[in-house]
């Protein structure tokens, strides 16, 4: 399913706070109880009944009463949240169209109010790796699936922290803008995914330069864990950055080892295959430092010297916890468990209640967008049920928004 933005600018304050406290309701809450939103949301005159079935009718919320009367949010109501706080932060003015799709994510151009395009990343995680969980892990059975929301927002929060983080350290990586919800706001990269580009002028120095930043990641502690050909983008100069960061670990991870060597594996392979590149002996430079030599495939971890508080020290200062980083993980593991607390159901519904009126809840205002030459750009935010398939089309069914 989709949906233009263009929608955003027609839900109300109203339409806002009910959406809000729907999510504030997900906390403890797989489906709300329409009760507890109408309870939550606090409008006048039994206005959030009204207000909950136009939510439905734009599939901004999904409807279950199964057990009992309920809603829940769906992708598209969620990603509506954040980009409408996004957009009231000033972050950016207008949506455009889709540039990626990744196995847990969708990717959209957005445009800052003086024209300067960014990226958009809208995590969907439970899209894939949930569901294929799901059906296999019995344990699920007996939980609460309504995690997607929590777990989309850490790995949100998680890439953020991350891309920050490592651009402060001179990594090539986006631009770091903003976070909120489950969406990272971020520089566009000019380029394309190395998957892309058949044939380089100098395959070489790319390797090299890959290769030096797998070593120079574990200097400071880290392992990307997925990093291949989808997850470097090269531009015209065969400059590379480096894009996807919710799965990295620790050099600490009990199996740091063979992520490292999965890392490195990857790049051999592929400039093997693709560029023909042969191995024999090779010195690897990270920063001008002669790091060891490695044959083959092989690259030799433990001589590296690795900071491994680099993680702690770093991320702790982005909002992002040693035991968020715990959570992700053992979810990317396929063995999150759930995450109870010791709160009571009907505490954390009373303090949804009075939490509502502390948030800042706004309608859109105007939301359109244009290109350079004050053309209309085709815009199209994808949003779905998430238990429907997804729709990897991009730029289907757009609407001009001016
Ligand atoms: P996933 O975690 O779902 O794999 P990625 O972060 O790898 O998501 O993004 C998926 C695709 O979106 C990338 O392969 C790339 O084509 C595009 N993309 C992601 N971030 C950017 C960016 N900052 N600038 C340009 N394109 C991007
Ligand atoms: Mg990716």
């Amino acid at each position: 399913m989709k949906l233009d933005v263009n929608m955003l600018r027609y839900l109300s304050k109203e339409d806002f706070r009910v959406l809000t406290a729907v999510e504030m309701g997900m906390r403890n809450h797989e489906i709300v109880p329409s009760e507890l939103i109408s309870r939550i949301a606090a409008l006048k005159h039994g206005g959030t009944y009204k207000v909950m079935k136009n939510l439905l009718k734009h599939k901004l919320l999904h409807h279950d009463s199964s057990k009992y009367d309920g809603f829940r949010l769906t992708y598209l109501g969620y990603d509506f949240l954040a980009i409408k706080t996004l957009v009231n932060r000033g972050v950016f003015a207008a949506v455009g169209r889709q540039i990626g799709v990744g196995k847990e994510s969708d990717i959209f151009e957005v445009a800052t109010e003086d024209g300067t395009v960014l990226a958009m990343k809208l995590h969907r995680l439970g899209r894939v790796s949930f569901r294929a969980v799901k059906s296999k892990r019995d344990y699920l059975r007996h939980r609460n699936n309504f995690n997607w929301l929590y777990l989309s927002r850490l790995a949100a929060l998680k890439e953020f922290a991350f891309m920050k983080a490592l651009g402060e350290h001179g990594f090539p990586v986006p631009n770091a803008v903003d976070c909120n919800r489950h969406c990272v706001i971020m520089s566009l990269v000019q380029g394309y995914p190395l998957v892309q580009v058949k044939q380089l002028q100098n395959p070489e120095p790319v390797f090299e330069t890959i290769v030096g930043l797998i070593v120079r990641l574990a200097e400071h502690g880290l392992i990307h864990c997925d990093f291949n050909e989808f997850n470097l983008m090269i531009d015209d100069d065969e400059k590379i950055t480096m894009i996807d960061f919710p799965q990295m670990v620790s050099v600490s991870h009990r199996n740091a080892q063979m992520y490292f060597d999965r890392d490195v594996e990857c790049v051999f392979k592929f400039f093997r295959k693709r560029y023909n590149l042969s191995f024999h002996e090779y010195t690897v430079d990270a920063d001008g430092e002669d790091v060891g030599t490695y044959e083959s495939n092989r690259l030799c971890f433990s001589s590296i010297s690795k900071d491994a508080i680099f993680l702690d020290k770093e991320l702790a200062a982005s909002g992002f916890s040693t035991k968020d980083q715990e959570v992700i993980e053992k979810f990317i593991e396929g063995a999150v468990e759930e995450n109870n607390s010791d709160t009571d159901e009907e505490t954390r519904d009373d303090e949804c209640v009075s939490a509502i009126n502390e948030q800042n809840i706004e309608g859109v205002g105007s939301l359109h967008l244009q290109d350079e030459d004050e053309q209309t750009i085709d815009c199209v935010v994808a949003g779905e049920d998430n238990d429907t398939e997804h729709d990897h089309q991009a730029g289907e069914s757009s609407v001009p928004l001016t």
